[in-house]
């Protein structure tokens, strides 16, 4: 009787154990498997977080804004020579510019980032790109262009068009550091806020930069190397780049001071 009861008491004991086996990796499974639904339910949110801070501080970054103008486009080739075409040049230099801005903190905004026009209009491709100034409140507006004298082939060098008096320092700085690049003679800063509309329609500092006459040989060469149109990007944007740090930045920490 004895050893009997003893046998009964061994089984309850193994029983006990192995419900409370049991019970213990249920509990085990249940919880991991909370953990891991309640982690994937949170994750969408804070992945998103961490996006959201990494996009707040590109746009902190931005010390100006810059429109770039690309001349030309689509249907309208501008000048061309041996099939070498102005909207081509013009859209090569544009994205060099842009480039070398944004290495600098600047914002660069593109009239155009590929072959099209704004209009089949000229005059109202014109005003859109003007327009693209204040749609953007850019601080200053830059058109690149190259020049074409069906007269002569001896005519060679850059000249820069101003908008107004606002405009001059940024024709300067630009001026001066293509000079750097000592490819042609800088012809000088003329006045363009009357006769040209990309110009005359806009409302920041504008210049329209002829950055060569694309029929005069030595200017051709240099025009028409894709390589030698991202130094002149680099050059421009650097006279760019020189503005805002001597102007803009300048004037806005006075206005601080003067708060
Ligand atoms: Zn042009």
């Amino acid at each position: 009787m004895v050893r009997k009861k003893k046998r009964i008491r061994k089984d309850r004991v193994i029983i006990v154990c192995v419900l409370a086996l049991v019970i213990c990796f249920g509990i085990y499974k249940g919880t991991s498997w909370m953990i891991h639904t309640i982690s994937s339910l949170l994750e969408p949110e804070v992945q998103q977080e961490v996006v959201q801070e990494k996009e707040e501080e590109k746009v902190k970054k931005y010390i100006a804004t810059v429109v770039l103008d690309p001349g030309h486009g689509d249907w309208d080739p501008g000048a061309n020579v041996n099939d070498v075409l102005e909207k081509d040049i013009t859209l090569i230099t544009a994205k060099a510019i842009g480039q070398a801005l944004e290495e600098a903190n600047i914002k660069a905004v593109y009239t155009r980032e590929s072959d099209v026009s704004l209009s089949n209009n000229k005059i109202e491709d014109l005003k859109k790109r003007a327009a693209t100034s204040a749609e953007n409140n850019a601080h200053y507006f830059v058109s690149v262009h190259v020049n074409s004298f069906d007269e002569s082939d001896e005519v060679s060098g850059f000249e820069i068009y101003k908008k107004n008096n606002e405009s001059e320092s940024l024709a300067q700085k630009i001026g001066k550091h293509m000079e750097t690049l000592n490819y042609s003679k800088n012809r000088g800063i003329i006045d363009g806020g009357k006769s040209l509309q990309v110009l005359r329609d806009n409302t920041v500092p504008s210049v329209l930069i002829e950055m060569g006459y694309l029929n005069n040989k030595n200017d051709y060469s240099y025009l028409s190397d894709n390589e030698k149109l991202q130094k002149m990007g680099e050059a421009i944007a650097n006279g760019i780049i020189d503005e805002v740090q001597t102007h803009l930045l300048k004037d806005s920490a006075q206005n601080n001071t003067n708060k």
